[in-house]
């Protein structure tokens, strides 16, 4: 059976970065296997859910460079639902509920209270045939939880955590459908799991509780004859926290938009949220081969993944340090050539800051100050530029002669009068992309 895995977000926001993260590791999970990787548009809830979200996760995923091989919206699939529903109440696992939000708060208050774990009481499933009658006679129109098997021990091997064992009397029994015949999360994911013959559910471990709920679904719909197919392989990572150890808000909202925005490549990202959390080094990848052939749930950590955007400048820089001329070539004047792109790009964090460094070469420079001595030293440099060969390494070889500077001194003030800056790319590349006569006019003007 070949590896079927799914990204299953709810459109109601961006994406940020844990989502994205998950949804990285379930491509790379199934890209691996040479399997397929689905997106599940979670959109039940049809008051939050947003085309412009459904949107914005497809661009997402596609500037990342793991778009899907198949997309699914849960909004087109409410009859696979109903009928998936119908099976479970004919075969007793659904049962109508009646209990107000403010009845089922002062429950749980009052076991709370008495230091009970707050589990729902069955008190619905205990009413009788006329007691339900009744509550119906007077227009309430019942919630539908599922009906959990206490005697049914739920144990799965998880991909991430190991042997995991629920005891299903622990639980409360699920609502899964509401009053006025919309889903909640629960029923619609595992029936698309079953549906999509989904092989291996990988998320966050905030949905461990909801495997423990949706195992007994699974069985129960199969046993419901509801699906023929087998439950998938369940693994839960660690969920993602600022370097600081704490979920942020800011990390919470840091996605896509706001990393394009700060000129981060795709690649960065991938190469930091790939391994983040796994015991395998963080290393920047020009494309996203190693991942995939390296992927390994073993090697994934229980511990928080912590997120650090110090981590993100630093592979970004390298992989900006590898880019060839082709990726910037949609942004970069007509005129940049790729002897540009070879000199500056070794300075760069962001290929955007390209732009800046070449506005050093085209000009016009910041006048700056220099000392008489300096000035003096920069009349002779104009005068002994030598352009045949290498120009850089004529004019520093010949003021070595004559002038008996060296290092800083012989350097620095030659930098600063042709670019008008302290640091910067490689003279020996630049000096030939500024060219002789503007690099003449630069060196006169600064000793003026
Ligand atoms: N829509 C759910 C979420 O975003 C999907 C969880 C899952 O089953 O992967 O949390």
């Amino acid at each position: 059976m070949s590896t079927i895995t799914r990204f299953a977000p709810s459109p109601t926001g961006r994406l940020h970065v844990g989502n994205i993260r998950t949804a990285l590791h379930n491509w790379l999970l199934a890209r691996k296997a040479g399997g397929r990787f689905l997106l599940r548009i979670d959109d039940t809830d049809a008051a939050r859910s947003r085309e412009e979200y459904v949107e914005a996760i497809r661009a997402d995923l596609a500037w990342l460079g793991f778009a899907p091989d198949a997309e699914y919206r849960q909004s087109e699939r409410l009859a696979k639902y109903k009928a998936a529903f119908e099976a479970l109440k004919a075969a007793g696992r659904v049962y109508p509920a009646y209990e107000t939000a403010q009845e089922l708060e002062l429950k749980r208050k009052i076991q709370l209270g008495r230091g009970l774990p707050p589990i729902y009481d069955r008190a619905s499933l205990k009413l009788s045939e006329e007691e339900r009658g009744a509550k119906e006679a007077e227009g309430i129109a019942p919630h539908w939880r599922f009906k959990l098997d206490h005697y049914e021990p739920i144990r799965w091997d998880d991909g991430v955590r190991g042997p995991q064992k629920f005891d299903a009397a622990q639980l409360s029994d699920p609502v899964i459908r509401r009053a006025d015949g919309s889903w909640l999360y629960m029923l619609p994911s595992a029936v698309d799991d079953l549906d999509m013959g989904v092989t291996d559910v990988l998320r966050g471990e905030d949905h461990v509780s909801n495997t423990a709920v949706q195992i007994q679904m699974f069985t129960a719909l199969i046993a419901a004859q509801y699906a023929a197919a087998q439950k998938p392989r369940f693994a839960h990572e660690a969920l993602l926290v600022g370097k600081e150890g704490k979920l942020s808000k800011r990390l919470g909202s840091l996605g896509c938009d706001a990393f394009r925005e700060q000129g981060y490549e795709p690649m960065a990202i991938v190469s930091l949220l790939g391994r983040l959390g796994t015991s395998q080094p963080v290393e920047a990848f020009a494309d996203p081969a190693p991942l995939i052939d390296t992927f390994d749930l073993s090697t994934f950590g229980r511990a928080p993944a912590k997120f650090d955007e110090v981590e993100l400048a630093r592979l970004n820089a390298h992989i900006v340090h590898q880019l060839p001329f082709e990726a910037v070539k949609g942004f970069v004047p007509e005129d940049f050539t790729p002897e540009a792109w070879h000199a500056i790009r070794p300075n760069l964090e962001k290929a955007s800051e390209v732009i800046e460094w070449w506005q050093v070469v085209t000009g016009p420079v910041p006048a700056l100050d220099f000392s008489d001595e300096d000035r003096a030293y920069l009349r002779e440099a104009a005068g002994k530029l030598e352009w045949s060969g290498t120009p850089w390494q004529n004019l520093t070889g010949a003021l070595k002669q004559t002038t008996g500077r060296k290092g800083k001194e012989l350097f620095l003030p030659l930098r600063r009068a042709l670019t008008g800056m302290d640091h910067g790319p490689d003279m020996k590349e630049l000096l030939p992309l500024i060219g002789e006569e503007e690099a003449r006019a630069r060196l006169e003007r600064a000793a003026a």
